[in-house]
């Protein structure tokens, strides 16, 4: 059954960390109808909205997609678990919530790629423009913008000890790694206000809720981008068991994610002609970078006991303590659900002739010795976990149909620890970790190391438990990269597919190389600096 065909200047697939930014954008004005798409439901679910309840979406098929990558050769054979919001907001609705921009120099470095106006000067505007820093204005920051970023309710025990124990170790103090400086140990700030998750759905959509230029569509899969004549017209969707499609008068705009945007887009023709041809789908251009180039930060977490019940595994195993905390959430909005896990880290170089830090350093008051479907089951002692993070690997993976059936996940691969670099850079994380564990501040709190163990000291030992432990860190990009025509890109710094009319791609699919830093804050400025020149373009071409 087909229904009725509808008409709009802009059609955004997908309402995650870009889309709802982008399409409340293009709406705002009034002069142009937008339709968003989204593949998954609203926002109901309460534990979205609570900062502590995002271990309770890990594995919800509610609001996730769920993925699981293809085995990794290098990691014996292991699958990497990959969550993705499928929900309004998308994956800023599921997150961790840490606000971290990247370093500066990431985003010069896009600009030496031939990414022109993405260097961190020309970013830092729409970084700003996104966002409501609870600190105030300055150079670095912005207020009265819809992306709520705050200070950690307040300061913990263990929390504090670990930045001091960095510090120890030889590492500068930072109490903004989001301002002049990355390099240092100190606390996060997250996406969150008054004690609620910030995901952008709350910050763009709702305050558009009564904008009758903007139509959200939640349960609606697009499909296909229909493409005549070279240019996209419109797109094909799945609402309610039914196929739809709507026109665009303006422009298509994919914002699918990492995953689901290269997807869509060589389920409309365009990507790999080899792929293409053997999926059975017409060729409209061979792009042979859309699904490629995936990049993401690798990490490893150390686990240790901890001497003092300072930590939330105390938390997890006892239900009065929960029933306490829920009520003191519920009516204080405060406590410890207040808080997103990860409050406190580092940056550092894995190197001292590095220019800029390779690795971040996540602390989290908790420490688990399995994750089930349900999430992690906590041991059944106080303790608390440090991950370090590579936050520049060379590995390069794909993301590839598997089926032209657009309800089929693709097939991704990471292709994790394809180099030196990349072995020796965790292991000189998991090195820096044991050292701040060892000083003042910290020791005393440090009843034993339990993942990888104090057993494991030799190189080769260290590298055989990050082929055993290292996981994806959740911020992979690149399946679409933004380029200059020719250089084995997908889109063009406008942000437009290449050989093709009015379509583009507006998300984390676009980055060139990841940034070294959480990913949803880059993927808002991207879609802020989209939506400008989107409506830029359109006032040239009135
Ligand atoms: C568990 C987890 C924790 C994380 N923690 C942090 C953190 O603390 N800080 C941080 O900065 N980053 C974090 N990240 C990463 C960050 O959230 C993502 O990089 C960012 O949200 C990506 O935004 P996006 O717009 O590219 O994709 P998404 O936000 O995933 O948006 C894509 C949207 O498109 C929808 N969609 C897909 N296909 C279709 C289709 N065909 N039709 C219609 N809709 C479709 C999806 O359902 C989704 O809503 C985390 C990621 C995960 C998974």
């Amino acid at each position: 059954m087909k229904a009725a065909e509808e008409e709009f200047d802009y059609i955004v697939t997908g309402a995650g960390s870009a889309g709802c930014a982008v399409a409340a954008r293009l709406s705002e004005s009034g002069r142009y109808r937008v339709l968003l798409l989204e593949a998954g439901g609203k926002d109901r679910n309460p534990w979205i909205h609570v900062p502590m309840g995002f271990s309770r979406l890990f594995a919800d098929p509610n609001v996730n997609w769920m993925y699981e990558s293809e085995p990794e050769a290098a990691l014996n054979g292991r699958t990497m678990y990959q969550p993705r919001g499928k929900v309004l907001g998308g994956t800023s609705s599921i997150n961790g919530m840490v606000y971290m921009r990247g370093n500066a120099a990431d985003y010069d470095e896009w600009r030496q790629r031939g990414c022109t106006g993405w260097d961190y000067d020309s970013v830092l505007p729409f970084f700003k423009k996104a966002e409501n820093q609870q600190r105030g204005a300055s150079e670095f920051h912005g207020v009265g913008g819809p992306l709520t970023v705050s200070d950690q309710p307040r300061r913990y025990e263990l929390a504090d000890r670990v930045v001091a124990a960095a510090i120890e170790a030889g590492l500068p103090p930072n109490d903004d790694f989001n301002g002049a400086r990355q390099e240092g140990a100190g606390y996060f700030q997250s996406t969150t206000g008054k004690s609620r998750r910030w995901s952008t759905a709350t910050a763009y959509l709702r305050p558009a809720r009564n904008r009758a230029s903007l139509v959200v569509r939640p349960n609606a899969q697009a499909t296909r981008v229909v493409i005549e004549n070279g240019t996209a017209t419109g797109v094909t969707y799945i609402s309610g068991g039914i196929s739809r499609s709507a026109r665009a008068r303006g422009e298509v705009i994919v914002s699918g994610g990492v995953f689901n945007s290269p997807q869509i887009l060589q389920l409309s023709g365009i990507g790999p002609a080899d792929l293409l041809q053997r999926m059975g789908i017409e060729v409209i251009r061979d792009v042979p970078a859309v699904g490629n180039h995936l990049q993401d930060h690798f990490y490893v977490r150390l686990a240790y006991r901890c001497t003092r019940p300072v930590t939330m595994n105390e938390l997890a195993n006892s239900l009065p303590r929960k029933i306490l905390a829920t009520a003191r959430y519920m009516l204080f909005k405060s406590g410890p659900l207040a808080a997103n896990g990860v409050t406190a880290g580092a940056f550092a170089r894995s190197d001292p002739r590095l220019e800029r830090p390779d690795l971040q350093f996540n602390f989290s008051p908790f420490s688990y010795a399995s994750r089930g479907p349900s999430g992690a089951v906590a041991h059944d002692f106080p303790g608390f976990s440090l991950s370090a993070v590579h936050l520049r690997p060379d590995a390069r993976g794909t993301v590839l149909l598997k089926s032209p059936d657009p309800l089929v996940p693709p097939a991704i691969r990471f292709n994790f620890l394809q180099t030196q670099y990349d072995i020796q850079a965790l292991i000189v994380g998991m090195r820096m970790v044991r050292a701040f564990t060892k000083q003042p501040s910290l020791a005393s709190y440090v009843a034993e190391e339990i993942v990888p163990g104090s057993s494991v000291s030799s190189d080769a030992e260290f590298e055989e438990s990050i082929r055993r432990n290292a996981l994806s860190n959740l911020h992979p990009v690149g399946t679409c990269r933004m380029g200059l025509e020719g250089s084995d890109s997908v889109v063009d710094p406008r942000l437009r597919v290449h050989g093709v009319g009015r379509l583009r791609v507006v998300d984390a699919a676009i980055m060139p190389t990841v940034p070294a830093g959480n990913t949803n804050a880059p993927t808002i400025m991207i879609a802020e600096k989209a939506a400008a020149m989107i409506l830029e373009d359109a006032r040239v071409m009135a």
